[in-house]
């Protein structure tokens, strides 16, 4: 492919809108967060707390604002979380058994309850020093938070990133993300306080059987509570991200040729492309090269599985026919259909073979728990997991190569691209059903085949990490498709 011209006169700064009435065609975009004014280094320091159910509110107050006051809300949310740890921590070992060294008449150790004040559980965990103690524990609570931030931003970054520099963007990914410590200071203290509560029941129960257990529905919060809390950060980083966005002048670039990317800015719309020859006025008519996607246009049932199987065989076509400069709420919205109806999936999936392999579980609790929903939201995770690590990947070899000189038209793609999870779905859901109901049947048609037992279980990893592997290999070149249809688009 022939590359633009490097005379650096002939290009429009990106983001400008056109100024040439050939290039008029292309409306302006919408691409923009709503804008925020620069707010005050209190109103940034507030908002992770003030705005804590407005992720996009809170992203743009805190990448608006001063940086200082940023970096202030993040030392502070982290010293309050490290506090809130201890707390529970320590609130937790009130109450403890330990185990007599000199066992019962069946040879059991005895457990031998221990109950203290929390003055004496903090002057057991200080230890020697409370400044030692507390930088321990500012180490220990502040590095995850601060590495899992970064990660997060990394992540983030293709869905954040819009143009010039890379740290910039990076940043503000970065604060994006840290927007959320106001609802991890608010999950931390919750799920503290309700696992040290129940914890100490338990303690109380080992100790001195006399004591009631806690209502099942407790355990059920505490197995449950933790990961709905790194799913409900997760999706809370989601919405704030796109808050996160530069909010600068809106419009797309100067036109260029779809096919070889040559600026068409002094070319008239009768001509061809002097680089490549292709036509100029089918890229620069509205509706001509670019119909766009009905989905967008109505959406509805109907129109989301047309996009969707569009996608899935015909991915290069679905998006040389996308409008890619307009803003990409329907696509987002097109991503969240898929997340639920995957969901609902994983949900039967779930039930179905639980109920194959185990029949009715004990309890109504656990059933609920395990199959309604630690099994959907794990496929869910896990689904989001790969699109987010590979789209990463993908950004940064492009942000590194500059093959896209505006990030926009990818915001969409990597939206729309969640349509090939199904691929996923279909090729682990068939590997796992037929794993749960035939158990390791791949193992036994190698031992059959060899007559030898050494490779036993090798096939089933086989399956799971080459086939996945494949599908990662695939995906990738799938956003080199995407890449090369919405690189040079004009609408
Ligand atoms: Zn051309």
């Amino acid at each position: 492919m022939a590359t633009a011209p490097s005379d650096p006169n002939r290009v429009a700064p990106v983001g400008q809108p056109h100024e040439d009435p050939a290039a008029a065609v292309c409306p302006p975009a919408d691409l923009a967060p709503a804008v925020i004014l620069r707010p005050s280094w209190w109103a940034t320091f507030c908002a992770p707390y003030r705005f804590i159910f407005q992720p996009r509110r809170a992203a743009a107050t805190m990448v608006a604002g001063p940086r200082w006051a940023a970096w202030l809300a993040l030392g502070v949310g982290i010293i309050l979380i490290v506090c809130l740890t201890v707390g529970a921590t320590l609130w937790s070992k009130t109450v403890t058994v330990e185990w007599d060294a000199a066992s019962d008449a069946a040879g059991l150790p005895i457990p031998i309850l221990q109950e203290r004040s929390l003055e004496e559980a903090w002057a057991q965990w200080r230890g020697e020093s409370a400044a030692a103690a507390a930088v321990r524990a500012l180490l220990y609570g502040g590095i995850p938070v601060l590495l899992s931030a970064a990660f997060m931003a990394w992540l983030q970054l293709p869905r954040v990133h819009r143009s010039g520099r890379t740290g910039a963007s990076l940043l503000r990914a970065f604060f994006g993300v840290v927007s959320g410590i106001g609802l991890l200071v608010l999950l931390v203290a919750l799920l503290g306080a309700v696992g040290a509560v129940v914890q100490n029941n338990q303690d109380r129960q080992m100790g001195a059987a006399s004591v009631a257990m806690l209502p099942e529905v407790f355990s059920f919060v505490v197995a449950l509570g933790y990961f709905a809390a790194v799913l409900g950060l997760i999706f809370w980083v989601e919405c704030a991200c796109v808050g996160a966005r530069d909010s600068g002048p809106t419009g797309s670039p100067s036109p260029r040729c779809e096919r070889c990317g040559y600026d068409l800015t002094h070319v008239p719309a009768s001509g061809r492309c002097p680089e490549c020859g292709t036509d100029v006025q089918a890229m620069l008519v509205p509706g001509m090269r670019r119909p766009g996607c009905s989905w967008e246009e109505s959406p509805g049932a109907l129109t989301w599985r047309d996009a969707s199987l569009a996608l899935l065989f015909r991915p290069s076509s679905f998006y040389a026919r996308l409008q890619v400069w307009t803003s990409d709420t329907m696509a987002r919205r097109f991503a969240a259909w898929h997340y639920i109806v995957l969901f609902v999936g994983a949900t039967l999936w779930g039930n179905l073979v639980a109920w194959r392999m185990w029949g009715a579980m004990s309890t109504l609790w656990s059933a609920v728990v395990v199959y309604a929903l630690v099994i959907p939201l794990s496929c869910l995770l896990a689904g989001w997991g790969i699109q987010r690590l590979l789209a990463a990947v993908v950004g940064s070899v492009w942000l590194v190569g500059g093959t896209m000189p505006d990030f926009r038209p990818i915001w969409k793609v990597l939206s729309y691209e969640t349509a090939y999870l199904w691929v996923f779905v279909v090729y682990d859901g068939l590997l796992m059903t037929s794993l749960f109901l035939f158990g390791d049947w791949m193992s036994a048609l190698v031992v059959s085949i060899t007559g030898t037992t050494t490779f036993r279980g090798v096939p089933e990893s086989l399956a799971v990490l080459l086939g996945n592997g494949v599908l990662c290999a695939l995906w990738l070149w799938r956003y080199r498709l995407a890449c090369d249809a919405v690189r040079w688009a004009n609408f």
